[in-house]
């Protein structure tokens, strides 16, 4: 293979915030996919893919689009490594140590390779738009054989299409932010829950977060094909539907005709006979008193907010540039609470960001026992090459950090623990997803507050609304006893 002599670099622009806050000038094209040509349709006939996704909610729902894709080519899905002829990674660029098990997993295939010379090797998603990963494939990992980006998946039959037949490796990745590609077809991974992207990219460059480059800038789908796309999944009968953006109360702020904003989605979404609508993730900034009046409306919309603070130093959020104080944040958290009295709030929380001192980390486990979430997923800080944070000198010993992360659970964990614990006695509202990956004998769902529950009852439940009594409250999650005489009509009214 001779890909690594090539120039690669003019698909790159390498992550540069003063570049990156230029961008935006040019027009967003909302572009219709349209059908395949013949050619393409069949070139998966009788063949095998496995995708292996990394990553966010955004990334599993491109992952639904490149299946879409490729079951459109004539692909049929496989889990089996060894049976496939395609074997695809959707990469995740934001934590060093999603990065390298994508490099270990791509040594490993390299012996595939070997023994099934026509397999195809691709890579895709964050991973991609970086240009040190690219280089760094290019050299070491030469059994590769497709490379594409984030902004260019409806690309993906036409680059499968040069990857079979061309002995090079075949690399597109966009740094161009994409247009919005509409009508991609999608292969959603249960009839019950769905994922709909309302906008794509983020304007807020936090100082350690690699997403506003490798994703590009915010781009709102249009409100009529938001919605029409939830109607097409209401008349399909999927329980629950989650929008998704990286920062999903920005939704609108790109329109130029339109004052629409994402309370007005939210307010239409609420008509749509869907039984529980999500959505992820918010930035505080952007959550405004519109939005908090819709959501208190309740019905279809749950009362489960994300709402990620990441510290609850005023200081240190300073230094990520989240645009927003320790007071704001719990001011909007005061608001929140006045208007959905049963609201869960869960968030992100990142400890040992550089120079964090104990006085700060101190502030951030004042703000969990004050703001008393309901969970929270917390890190280590970890730099990304090219965001500004990675820049900055840091004098806190690793040691420090995990015995601070460390502390955090401890907090999180006991509140989480009582929080469940008020639930002993209640009964909730569950979707039955499937069986308990632990116990197949056990059913477990989801209330709608998204809280795993576990419980015993027959298997035609699965995909079903169903009451269940809690008796045994834990941390993480809450077992129960199906309520068997009590129907679910619609989302939250019993019969
Ligand atoms: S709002 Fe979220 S996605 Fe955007 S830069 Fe900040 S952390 Fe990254």
């Amino acid at each position: 293979m001779s890909g690594q002599t090539k120039d690669y670099s003019k698909y790159f622009i390498a992550p540069d915030l003063l570049q990156a806050k230029r961008r935006g000038k040019e027009e967003v094209q909302i572009v219709q996919f349209e059908q395949l040509p013949k050619e393409l349709r069949s070139l998966g006939a009788g063949k095998k893919y496995l995708l292996q996704t990394y990553g966010c909610q955004m990334n599993v729902h491109d992952s639904e689009t490149i299946a879409g894709l490729l079951e459109m080519m004539g692909y049929s899905s496989t889990e089996d490594e060894k049976e496939a002829d395609l074997i695809l990674l959707n990469t995740c660029a934001i934590r060093e140590n999603a990065e390298d098990r994508v490099f270990g997993t791509l040594g490993r295939f390299k012996q595939y390779k070997l023994e099934k010379p026509d397999l195809i090797l691709g890579v895709c998603g964050c991973m991609s738009q970086e240009e040190s990963v690219v280089n760094r494939i290019l050299k070491s990992y030469q059994h590769v054989d497709l490379i594409f980006g984030t902004h260019n998946i409806h690309r993906l039959p036409q680059l499968l299409q040069n990857a079979l037949y061309s002995k090079e490796m075949v690399v597109e990745v966009w740094s161009k932010e994409g247009d919005i590609i509409e009508n991609l077809p999608k292969v959603r991974e249960d009839g019950l829950r769905a994922w709909v992207n309302i906008m794509y990219g983020c304007d807020k460059f936090c100082t350690y977060c690699i997403v506003p480059y490798t994703r590009g800038k915010e781009r709102s789908r249009r409100p009529e094909d938001v919605l029409g796309e939830l109607r097409e999944l209401a008349r399909k009968g999927y329980q629950e539907v989650t929008l998704l953006g990286q920062n999903v109360n920005a939704y609108g702020k790109d329109f130029e005709d339109l004052d629409y904003r994402f309370g007005d989605l939210m307010d239409d979404a609420r008509k749509i006979g869907i039984p529980r609508i999500r959505f992820t993730t918010s930035h505080p900034q952007d959550f405004d008193d519109h939005l908090i009046e819709v959501l208190a409306k309740g019905g279809n919309l749950v009362e489960h907010i994300h709402l990620p603070v990441q510290s609850g130093s005023s200081e240190i959020l300073k230094m990520m540039a989240r645009k927003y104080d320790r007071a704001t944040y719990l001011e909007l958290v005061r608001k929140i609470k006045a208007a959905i009295p049963d609201v869960v709030l869960t968030t992100d929380i990142i400890v040992g960001f550089p120079n964090e001192t104990e006085e700060q980390f101190a502030e951030t486990l004042s703000l969990v026992r004050e703001v008393e979430y309901d969970s929270a997923y917390t890190f280590i800080y970890s730099p990304r090459d090219g965001t500004p944070a990675a820049k900055m000198q840091d004098n806190v010993p690793l040691e420090v950090k995990r015995e601070r992360l460390h502390r955090l659970n401890e907090v999180v964990n006991e509140i989480a623990r009582q929080k469940n614990e008020k639930l002993r006695g209640e009964i909730v509202e569950v979707l039955v997803e499937g069986e308990s990956k632990k116990n197949p004998e056990i059913l477990s769902g989801r209330t709608r507050s998204n809280k795993l529950v576990n419980f015993s009852g027959p298997k035609h439940l699965i995909g079903q609304m169903v009451y269940v009594k809690i008796d045994q409250p834990q941390t993480w999650t809450l077992n129960g006893v199906w309520v068997e005489d009590q129907k679910v009509m619609v989302s939250g009214v019993s019969s």
